[in-house]
């Protein structure tokens, strides 16, 4: 028998799974609808298209209706908004929104992928003309051409999220001076506060002001500006606002037809992205998802989940018995030249978890060897569960290749991978790539002489422990140009000869630059007698930790 699918939402979840459908059944009939003016265009791309990156509208057009018609025999009607769910007959109603007009199809089986909105709190003011998000193609235009109308000079984002800081750096692109105004004390919220700190400080040397700690109160326009006010008083001005505060899933048709939401408040689905209702499937920004490194349930509105889970429902809707495995949040933004990218728990996500069995390693490694010409330096991070080593997850912020060393993370952690396994994979090297010990093996590395009991590692959180020494084993004028304060210098080169001056009833924490003398600091000494630690990332971390409330 002839089988009809109807997709509601055209975009990342819905056209995958309506392309996939077609692929795996020639004869099925597929209707996808969409209430926007258009079907998979690039959300992705929306922040480059108003920061003139992408000059050309058209270019935010993955896929038309024509071609999902010509090409694959999908019928799409945009404009077409489903308002309701008839579970019992197996239909949809339909309104044509150009015209008013509402009928009712019917399904065999049902995929949901309306996606996510943006959350637009009820602030005074938040209705104002020049106060905009960033969703869809004509929010863009919208954006566009009110800066044109204003000759806009300024601009006050709020929300540090990666579409906030996207959207930040492509209004400084476009010559305007930007503030951004965030509730939390740090940017980029997946990502732990240390790590955040240098993408916050890259914006500000390209000229991006920072309102931190400080959430919004209230809207105003006056004198043909606009003005944030903030919880603290203070008054950020600008010709437009951008709202990127973050999004909640779409779920007003599923609640209206009783589906079952789950404890975030995304729509409930099995690994088969099949609702509680067997003919009704759900994907993309609008459901719940399993976090693989917590195993907590979460929303993660993300275009690489929300693609592959279109494909898993039509995979199901076939027959077939894929299964989604989950996620673990791996991501990726780009700000004036620097990569910021995350995969699996940061460390607050894994004390939120009530998780405590792990441990941390910083690292300051070279994208490439250092006497290939360009080298850049990377900050990571790699968390792991103690004793076994179990990856959990990474973060990286540097100006080049950062993509691919948490990748590389990445996938290790989808497989169940350890840091024994990253002091061992083998990745691709010549001098304009990499090292012969990849960031990633000495990732592994740093954290394996960890679990071996090679390198103790002293806690960055207690940082003046009592009855301890910190010995910073720079060389002089290292340590003249900074150290932390109280330190103890004794330069690695002379440690062997000096061991004598050091007291043997205290711990000693040993640091340098970003760790690696430190650690030999550290080998030299616990094979000396001496209860020696290393601080992890050396003073670089420390720089980063400096002022952040450990946690
Ligand atoms: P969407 O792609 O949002 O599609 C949902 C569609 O459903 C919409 O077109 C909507 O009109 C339609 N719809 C909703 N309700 C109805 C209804 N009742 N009837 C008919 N139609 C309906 N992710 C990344 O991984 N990397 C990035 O760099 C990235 N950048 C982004 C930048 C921006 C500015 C934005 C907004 C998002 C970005 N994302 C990024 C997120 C990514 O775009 C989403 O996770 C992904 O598009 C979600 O897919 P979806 O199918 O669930 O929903």
């Amino acid at each position: 028998m002839k089988k009809k699918i109807v997709i509601v939402g055209g975009v990342a979840g819905g056209a995958s799974c309506a392309t996939r459908c077609r692929r795996l059944n020639e004869t099925a009939e597929i209707l996808m609808l969409d209430r926007g003016p258009y079907v998979s265009f690039a959300n992705c791309g929306l922040p480059y298209y108003v920061g003139d990156v992408i000059t050309d509208e058209a270019k935010l057009l993955v896929a038309t209706p024509e071609l999902f018609r010509g090409r694959f025999g999908i019928e799409v009607r945009t404009g077409s908004e489903v308002v309701s769910l008839d579970r019992a007959a197996r239909e949809v109603e339909v309104r044509e929104l150009a015209t008013g007009r509402t009928y009712r199809e019917s399904y065999d089986a049902l995929v949901l992928s309306p996606g996510a909105n943006a959350i637009r709190p009820p602030l005074p003011g938040i209705d104002l003309p020049g106060i905009f998000v960033v969703r869809t193609i004509p929010d863009t235009r919208a954006i566009r051409a009110w800066m044109d109308e204003k000759q806009a000079k300024s601009a006050v984002v709020i929300g540090g999220g990666f579409i906030g800081l996207e959207m930040a750096e492509n209004l400084a692109h476009r010559g305007l001076a930007v503030t951004v105004v965030e509730m939390l004390d740090q940017v980029m919220p997946p990502l732990d506060p240390e790590m955040a700190r240098p993408v916050q400080e890259h914006m500000e040397k390209h000229g991006v002001t920072f309102a931190l700690g400080d959430g919004v109160a209230a809207m105003e326009s006056a004198d043909d500006r606009l003005a944030v006010i903030t919880k603290s008083g203070a008054r950020h001005t600008g010709d437009l606002i951008i709202l990127a505060i973050g999004v909640r899933p779409e779920t007003g048709l599923a609640k209206s037809a009783g589906l079952a939401l789950g404890e975030r408040g995304g729509i409930a689905v099995n690994a088969q992205m099949r609702t509680e209702d067997p003919n009704i499937w759900a994907v993309g920004d609008a459901v719940e998802v399993r976090d693989i490194v917590t195993g907590q349930n979460m929303l993660l509105p993300l275009a690489g989940p929300a693609n592959r889970q279109g494909r898993i429902a039509a995979d199901a809707i076939m027959g077939r018995d894929s299964q989604f495995r989950g996620v673990q949040g791996t991501a990726i933004c780009g700000v004036f030249g620097l990569e910021v990218a995350s995969t699996g728990a940061s460390e607050k996500a894994l004390r939120r978890a009530g998780v405590t069995d792990f441990e941390k390693v910083y690292l300051h490694p070279s994208n490439h060897v250092g006497y290939y010409p360009g080298g850049q330096m990377m900050h990571m991070k790699v968390l792991f569960r103690v004793p076994d080593g179990k990856i959990l997850g990474a973060q990286a912020v540097g100006e080049a290749d950062v993509d691919r060393r948490i990748d590389v993370i990445a996938t290790a952690i989808q497989f169940g991978g350890t840091i024994f396994d990253l002091e061992e994979a083998e990745l691709c090297y010549a001098p304009q790539f990499g090292a012969a010990k990849d960031p990633v093996n000495f990732a592994g590395m740093i954290a394996g002489n960890f679990l071996r009991g090679d390198q103790p590692l002293a806690d960055w959180g207690a940082l003046t422990p009592e009855g301890a020494v910190l010995l910073d084993v720079c060389d002089p004028d290292e340590f003249e140009e900074g150290h932390i304060a109280g330190a103890l210098n004794i330069p690695l080169n002379d440690l062997r000869a000096l061991l004598g001056e050091l007291p043997r009833d205290k711990e000693l924490w040993v640091y340098c630059q970003v760790g690696l003398r430190g650690y030999n600091a550290v080998r030299l000494l616990v094979q000396h007698g001496f209860p020696a630690k290393n601080l992890s990332g050396g003073l670089l971390t420390y720089d980063a930790l400096s002022g952040i409330q450990p946690s």
